[in-house]
């Protein structure tokens, strides 16, 4: 993934004034500058992590019963174990290996396989989406992906991802384990591990010159997944499609994503608040271009829970440096039960407002 090219260099100019004492309000302009669309007031010094202005009203379930169980450390050690294979851009050895890793922990489950061939600017490469099902008592499915591949290795050969891509498809294994066994009260949950999301080009995130426009070079898996499931009338019973991406930073902020939908994005700032955890969320709002947007595309309320800020200017994203020492099973536990929480109140809302 990577933020719009126009926002991803005046966080850079931003960031150039993280010494000065006005980065509060340096960064809430650079939030406000640019969520035109979702915040009119550029000057409002509101935090960003406030409800949004221009949302309806949410009828909100109250909040009861107990706090959802996500084993921090257990989604660690997954996170040690796919990484331990290497790199896996597409078409490698690795990538192979985590591909029967996945499917090896989600035995006796109701797994699809959704395998095809892309054809990218350096070649045809197999990408092989992973989706486990679990069934819900509730009309309607929410998806929660995240993608599991590495970047193809034009770039850094010893780059692992152990945030990028690690880290969120560790997540969803733990969550498999708490979804499994149970029909659910509530909707359907399904799980895609999806494959091809990171450019195969330089996409200007190591210096390089923009080759490709990003949105052509990358997020090949989701993209023919949202198509597949548009074809066969599934994208019509998605109520929510969640995204996690790069949420294992011992130092975890998750931003408010403008290109994301506002009112679902309430609901995960809710569940946030109830468990505790909202200090972590929203403070920055961002602009991400990730696999959320074939979704968005077609009409389904989408969130991308995403930490673009992994490391001081996110000097760790796509380098060697990413890996699991710069990450926390705190973090996996709070992004993990917060998805949960967000899933409870979608299945206790009464009516899910449209996009
Ligand atoms: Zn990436």
């Amino acid at each position: 993934m990577r933020m719009a090219g126009k926002l991803r260099i005046e966080l850079g100019q931003a960031r150039a004034l993280c010494c000065a004492p006005l980065l509060a309000i340096a960064l809430t302009g650079f939030a406000c500058d640019h969520a035109k669309d979702s915040a009119p007031n550029q000057t409002s010094q509101t935090p960003a992590h406030t409800v949004n202005a221009d949302s309806p009203p949410l009828n909100l379930p109250p909040d009861n019963g107990p706090p959802p169980k996500f084993d921090g450390d257990r989604a660690m050690q997954y996170v040690k174990d796919m990484v331990k294979f290497g790199p896996r851009p597409l078409g490698s050895a690795n990538h192979k290996k985590v591909e029967d890793y996945i499917l090896s922990r989600l035995k006796g489950d109701d797994v699809e396989n959704d395998i095809f061939t892309a054809d990218t600017p350096v070649g045809k490469f197999p990408v092989h989406n992973i989706i486990a099902k679990f069934p819900g008592n509730k009309d309607g499915i929410i998806v929660v992906a995240s993608h599991y591949d590495t970047n193809y290795p034009l770039r850094n050969t010893s780059y692992v991802g152990a945030n990028d891509g690690g880290s969120s498809s560790a997540l969803l294994l733990e969550l498999a384990n708490q979804l499994r066994g149970k029909t659910r009260d509530g909707y359907s949950v399904w799980l895609v591990w999806d494959d091809a999301e990171e450019a195969m080009k330089p996409d200007g995130s190591a210096g390089q010159p923009f080759e490709m426009d990003f949105l052509q070079d990358s997020l090949y898996g989701i993209t023919h997944l949202a198509e597949k499931w548009q074809a066969d009338g599934t994208v019509k019973k998605v109520k929510a499609f969640l995204l996690a991406d790069m949420i294992g930073d011992s130092d975890l902020n998750i931003d408010r994503d403008t290109n994301s939908t506002p009112w679902l994005e309430d609901v995960v700032y809710e569940a946030a608040t109830r468990l505790g955890y909202q200090s972590h969320f929203f403070s920055r709002t961002l602009g991400m271009e990730d696999d959320h947007l074939p979704f968005m595309k077609r009409g389904v309320p989408s969130a991308d829970l995403i930490d673009f800020d992994y490391g001081y200017n996110n000097v760790f994203w796509h380098t060697p440096q990413d890996t699991v020492d710069k990450l926390s099973a705190k973090s996996l536990e709070i992004t993990g039960t917060v998805i949960l929480e967000t899933i409870r109140i979608l299945d206790n809302m009464p009516q899910l407002p449209p996009k």
